[in-house]
């Protein structure tokens, strides 16, 4: 099937209010631009040494999410021009975006990773800590012309099972949920994102309350790379 039906397939079967973003990782922008001229504008990469060249040799108009473990070093080289950084994992990280983008100055866009798989190889804040961190870090004043938290990341373990994969994705949508409910009012309006769902278990992502889906192998096909 080409990159186009496989596309098409995915966002017929997709609630219009849920947002689709193609994960490049790996592939070649000539390939992306397979996927841009069919329509997409959302795409997620995991590395910042393969997103700038990208960033630089695609058309503007592209949204790029950060998806993957990112370094604090990295965040630098791709701070000024990132729209959503999904994998938040530390405060420290946190604290490395909020301040290189009081140096542009911009308003970077941020979800804050939750580790919800039973493999500990998934990063993440520990689903008890992800609250109390996120409350405490509404409280610093000063970051908020710098950073929006607009929800949480996750992903599910890697396993057959759907009814272990969907109980994690429905402990995620609580989690998101009983945040925003204790969030101060200015930051409540812009918590409205929870990013969960990949190739192999969207649907389930999406029928437990996901609004935005990461899908790579199954619209781009596979990967030159098990990562
Ligand atoms: C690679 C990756 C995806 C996409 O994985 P597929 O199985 O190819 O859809 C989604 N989210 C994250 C965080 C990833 O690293």
């Amino acid at each position: 099937m080409p990159l186009k039906e496989r596309l098409n397939t995915i966002e017929e079967a997709l609630p219009s209010e849920v947002t689709l973003v193609v994960v490049s990782k790996f592939h070649s922008p000539e390939e992306i631009m397979e996927a841009y001229e069919a329509g997409v504008r959302n795409f997620g990469e995991n590395l910042a040494q393969e997103l700038i060249p990208k960033y630089e040799a695609l058309p503007k108009d592209i949204h790029w999410h950060y998806i993957g473990g990112l370094q604090r070093n990295k965040v630098r080289q791709i701070i000024s021009f990132v729209d959503l950084i999904h994998s938040v994992d530390s405060v420290r990280l946190y604290e490395e975006i909020v301040r290189r983008a009081s140096m542009i100055p911009r308003c970077v866009d941020i979800l804050i990773q939750v580790h919800i798989a039973q493999e500990e190889t998934k990063g993440g804040f520990a689903q008890e800590e992800a609250k109390e961190a996120i409350l405490a870090l509404c409280n610093r004043t000063e970051d908020k012309p710098y950073r929006r938290i607009r929800g949480l990341m996750g992903m599910a373990t890697l396993t057959e099972d759907s009814s272990q994969i969907k109980k994690e994705f429905s402990s995620l949508k609580k989690l998101f949920e009983e945040i925003k409910a204790h969030l101060p009012a200015d930051e409540k309006t812009h918590f409205d994102t929870l990013s969960m769902g990949m190739s192999s278990d969207w649907e389930l992502a999406v029928e437990e309350g996901s609004n935005l889906v990461r899908i790579g192998t199954a619209i781009m096909g596979k990967r030159r790379s098990r990562n």
